[in-house]
C-alpha cells in the first residue's frame, strides 16, 4: 500500500468514534502485538527489512495504550526514513535507552509532531466542535466518547485538568 493510500485510510479511521486505531495496523500494512515491555516502556516500533512491527505495553489502561499506537502510527507515517532497527517509547513519549534500541535520530521535535499526530488521529478537529456543541466541556464524557484518558481530553479542549 503506498503512502497516499495510507493517509486515505487513517481520513477514513477518523469518521467513526472511537477512532478504532487498534485495526489501523493491519489495514495499513503493519503488525502489531501487545506485549509486557518493562515497565518505562510505553511502545516500540521495529523495522525488519520492510515490514515494521509496532509493540504496545499491555500492562498499561486501554486509553494509554491507545495513545501510544497512535503515537508510534506517527512515527511511522512521518519518521518512517528515521527508524532505522527500531525506537522504545518511554511513559513520557521520550525515545529512549531503556528499550532495546536507542534511537537518536528520534528527537524531541519528532515527539512532538508523533504527539501532534495521536491527537489529531484520536480526536479529530471536526468531531471535537461537533460533540463540544452537545456535551460542552464535560472532559469525563468527552474522553469516554472518543477513548482517550481525561488528562489527553483537557489539553485537547485547553481547559484545566483538575487532578492533574
Ligand atoms: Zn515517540
Amino acid at each position: 500500500m503506498n503512502l497516499s493510500d495510507q493517509w486515505d485510510v487513517l481520513t477514513e479511521a477518523r469518521r467513526t468514534l472511537p477512532v478504532p486505531v487498534k485495526s489501523l495496523p493491519a489495514m495499513l500494512g503493519i503488525k502489531m502485538k501487545p506485549a509486557f515491555l518493562p515497565s518505562g516502556i510505553s511502545g516500540m516500533l521495529e523495522k525488519n527489512g520492510e515490514s515494521f512491527l509496532v509493540t504496545i505495553n499491555a500492562a498499561d489502561p486501554d486509553t494509554r495504550q491507545r495513545f501510544t499506537l497512535a503515537h508510534e502510527l506517527g512515527h511511522y507515517m512521518l519518521h518512517r526514513h528515521l527508524i532505522g532497527d527500531g525506537l522504545d517509547d518511554d511513559r513520557a513519549y521520550r525515545s529512549t535507552e531503556v528499550g532495546k534500541y536507542h534511537n537518536t535520530l528520534i528527537g524531541p521535535k519528532e515527539e512532538t509532531e508523533a504527539n501532534k499526530f495521536a491527537a489529531n488521529l484520536l480526536m479529530p478537529r471536526e468531531a471535537i466542535a461537533r460533540e463540544r456543541e452537545r456535551l460542552g466541556n464535560d472532559v469525563s464524557k468527552m474522553a469516554n466518547l472518543f477513548g482517550v484518558s481525561e488528562h489527553a481530553m483537557s489539553i485537547r479542549l485547553g481547559v484545566p485538568y483538575p487532578r492533574a
